[in-house]
């Protein structure tokens, strides 16, 4: 089919998320995928920065995965997660072995249904243990936790919310820490001992018999990259067990080796209450995501009452495909050494790119795994947030040269600024030295 004519039935069909249809800038149509990079309908390649939306962990391409499908569907296409089956079973086991724990394993869809899931968990289990009044749900400004109405009321970007409301009740947020922006008298260490405090703080104002659980990512990561220093994931770990307050850490990106830990929270040495999971899981091949939910929460809805039931169905949860495809992804990321390799190319971009950190409008580099981000700024001294125009220029070179990359932050804030590197973890030597090589070109072409 002709390029224009896709193009215009595109135009006139297909809603895409986030922006519009631009006649300027219109939507890549993408045609094919191998390994890191991707073809469009022209036959035009690039390099894919950002892993799809964060998640095509081992590349494109892989026969593995579509023949695990294939053959899963053969045999059995689809059974309801009121029953069981192989693929299911042995991915939970796989994921405990994983955690080096034993969570019940509660499958669902995507980064949003895992997240709802934990939250509901969460408000039941307090009723359940006569806690009726713990329903507030606790989280960061600048976090991302989805789409749907819970994970968005849990979700800190201003631009993702204010057109929605009324969201569900019951959501708080604070701020999280953004070493880059700490004041200049105090210490990392220091600094991010306060931030966790003022969550301890907000328990304490808001009656922590009304505080059901706190949820964040072991690292803010679509709200710009920002790395805690490890005191502060800890401290809010003991904040929420001093307080009955349950911990749920949201992986689904962190998750399945994208820091360089097979989960992002194994960087702190914390036991989370529930850990939500997604795209990594099956590198997106098929929708699947994961509530992974301590054992003893577990037993308070295995009542005979049906009163005391979890009321959450989901029709496509579980699907055997989309384990079956889990379970091959985590295989492939075994035999490949993919968390140890998303380490090490970390480092090496992080290495490579810091002679940037001379250019007038590189106010910050910072990174774990394969977790990148620039910082932009207008003037690395007021460190006000580059414009819009200036990030978005910068993302349309790399474009233009063969690079995809993101940008993130939280648009009304204005702190839509930060550039986003999170090419696959299987990404080849010769991969990562293109994006070094186009990020060192686009930016000197831009002092
Ligand atoms: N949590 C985090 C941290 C995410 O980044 C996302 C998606 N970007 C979600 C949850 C929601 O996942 P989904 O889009 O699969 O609903």
């Amino acid at each position: 089919i002709e390029m224009q004519s896709l193009v215009e039935k595109d135009r006139k069909n297909v809603w895409h998320h986030i922006s519009p249809y631009s006649a300027e800038n219109p939507p890549m149509i993408v045609e094919e995928g191998k390994g890191s990079w991707i073809t469009d309908h022209n036959g035009n390649r690039y390099l894919d920065g950002m892993s799809g939306l964060w998640c095509v962990n081992v590349g494109y391409g892989r026969e593995e995965l579509a023949q695990a499908a294939y053959d899963q569907i053969k045999k059995m296409a689809y059974t309801p997660m009121t029953q069981s089956h192989l693929p299911a079973i042995q991915l939970a086991e796989k994921l405990n072995e994983m955690l080096d724990d034993n969570y019940m394993i509660f499958y669902s869809n995507s980064g949003s249904d895992a997240n709802e899931v934990a939250f509901k968990v969460a408000r039941q289990y307090h009723q359940q243990n006569g806690d009726a009044n713990r329903i507030k749900i606790l989280s960061r400004y600048r976090a991302y936790h989805g789409s749907s109405m819970g994970a968005l009321s849990a979700t800190g970007q201003a631009l993702r919310k204010y057109k929605y409301e009324p969201l569900s009740s019951g959501f708080l947020h604070v701020a999280p820490p953004d070493n880059y922006r700490k004041p200049d008298n105090i210490s990392v260490e220091e600094y991010n001992l306060q931030r966790a405090r003022e969550i301890g703080e907000t328990i304490i104002w808001e009656q922590k018999e009304t505080i059901a659980a706190v949820i964040m990512e072991p690292l803010i990561t679509g709200g710009g990259i920002l790395i805690p220093h490890p005191v502060y994931v800890q401290e809010v770990e003991r904040i929420c067990k001093r307080h009955g307050v349950l911990l749920i850490i949201d992986e689904v990106i962190c998750g399945f080796g994208r820091t360089g830990k097979t989960f992002g929270h194994q960087h702190f040495n914390i036991k989370p209450d529930m850990i939500t999971m997604a795209k990594g899981l099956t590198s997106a091949y098929l929708p699947l995501s994961v509530t992974a939910i301590r054992k003893d929460i577990y037993e308070t809805f295995k009542s005979k009452e049906e009163n005391s039931h979890f009321r959450h169905v989901n029709t496509f949860g579980g699907n055997p495909a989309a384990c079956a495809v889990a379970l091959k992804n985590i295989e492939i990321m075994e035999k490949e050494n993919l968390v140890d390799r998303s380490a090490e190319l970390g480092e090496r971009l992080l290495n490579e790119l810091d002679e940037l950190k001379i250019h007038p409008y590189i106010g910050d580099i910072r990174g774990i795994g394969l977790v990148v981000g620039i910082e932009i700024v207008e003037d690395k001294h007021t460190k006000e947030p580059g414009s819009k125009e200036r990030v978005g220029k910068l993302i349309a070179d790399c474009k233009d040269r063969g690079l995809i990359i993101g940008k993130n932050g939280d648009t009304v804030s204005g702190y839509n600024n930060i550039l986003t590197l999170s090419p696959p973890l299987s990404s080849k030597d010769e991969d990562i030295e293109f994006i070094i090589s186009i990020l060192k070109q686009v930016f000197n072409d831009n002092m």
